[in-house]
């Protein structure tokens, strides 16, 4: 089974991918985690990705492929992988296709004001750096370490509202693209994440 999933940021994605990958014994496939695997490995590709981060630079769109092409190769056709983050744009998506078969994409549907009100509530901890919300907890005390819960200072409206329209735009064209090949789910992901996790179970036992 090879899914991927697509959310904004604050729809729930992260809790969504733990969850569906523990169930479903999932590798997670992210395009961050597999630069830095390459580097790692001190190959001439991985000096490359290294100079190019060094700089400041983004790798380029060959080079991602290059990586993701060496991942799928090195992985057993019938392992599962949940990719989360890839692809960003509809040059990748139309690259993934070439690569491997995906099964399913799942996109948590989220109203934009329900993504901004998730985001100005959130509090990370100065301490400890875990994040929870203004819902989940009635002091500025982590529950965790007893450090202070803070919000961040990119969590205002205007960061925010601006986050939420760049997904949207960069995003938009990727679920047309999976709609027009029947691939598209979509998840009513504006509740509990109990929730969210049934739908795509539904969804997933049904392919
Ligand atoms: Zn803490």
């Amino acid at each position: 089974m090879k899914i991927i999933l697509l959310g904004a940021p604050n729809s729930g994605k992260g809790t969504l991918a733990g969850n569906i990958k523990e169930k479903y014994n999932l590798i997670q496939v992210s395009t961050g985690d597999l630069l830095r695997a390459e580097v790692a490995t001190g190959s001439e590709l991985g000096k490359h990705i290294h100079e190019v981060q060094l700089s400041g630079g983004m790798v380029e769109f060959e080079t991602v492929l290059d990586v993701m092409n060496k991942f799928l190769a090195s992985v057993p056709e019938d392992k599962g992988l949940l990719f989360d983050g890839f692809p960003r744009d509809l040059k990748q998506a139309e690259a993934l296709s070439k690569m491997t078969k995906i099964d399913a994409v799942l996109l948590l549907d989220v109203e934009p004001d329900e993504i901004l009100r998730r985001a100005l509530g959130r509090l990370t901890c100065s301490s400890c750096k875990a994040v929870t919300n203004k819902e989940y907890v009635d002091s500025n005390i982590c529950p965790k370490c007893g450090g202070e819960l803070v919000t961040r200072a990119d969590d205002n409206e205007e960061t925010v509202r601006k986050r939420i329209k760049t997904y949207f735009d960069s995003t938009y064209p990727l679920i047309e693209y999976y709609e027009r090949l029947g691939m598209l789910h979509k998840i009513d992901a504006g509740h509990t994440p109990t929730y969210t996790m049934e739908q795509a179970v539904a969804i997933l036992s049904s392919l």
